[in-house]
């Protein structure tokens, strides 16, 4: 079965944002319309806060009833089966897909210290963004290893 992706609600960035760092495709509209979200869904699961929509979006709705975001998570986790690819996230900022890049690459791009510390970077192949395994990612693992 192919992973699942997913299109989310306006109320739900910090979550679309976790799951793009675990790797799957997740689209995250703000401003979107609850017909436009139904219109586009296509072959998506649509992650809401909105009870009704997610009816509406029949089997490809999923209804997250909490705010919090561990509790969030860890509902999408168990109800679709997700595991963390570190190896393959997306963009956090546009879920665009994330390519290794030779470290001469990215030099003029972060600061000289992140750039002498770090031997291995990626950017995201639709809006540039440069990312490296810093202090945050010791942050991410563990999020991820509480709630899986
Ligand atoms: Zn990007």
């Amino acid at each position: 079965m192919p992973d699942p992706s997913f299109l989310l609600d306006g109320m739900l960035g910090s979550l679309a944002r976790w799951l793009r760092i675990m790797g799957y495709d997740s689209n995250y509209l703000r401003d979107e319309e609850d017909s436009a979200l139904l219109t586009i869904l296509g072959e998506r699961y649509l992650l809401t806060r909105d009870k009704q929509l997610a009816q509406r979006a029949g089997p490809r709705g999923f209804y997250l009833e909490s705010d919090d975001l561990d509790v969030q998570l860890s509902a999408v986790v168990e109800r679709f089966g997700l595991r963390p690819h570190l190896e393959r996230t997306r963009c956090t900022a546009c879920n665009g897909p994330l390519e290794k890049v030779p470290k001469d690459q990215v030099k003029e791009k972060v600061e000289e210290g992140t750039w002498s510390e770090h031997q291995e970077f990626w950017t995201c192949r639709e809006c540039g963004k440069v990312y490296w395994h810093g202090a945050h990612w010791k942050n991410i693992r563990n999020r991820l290893d509480r709630i899986s």
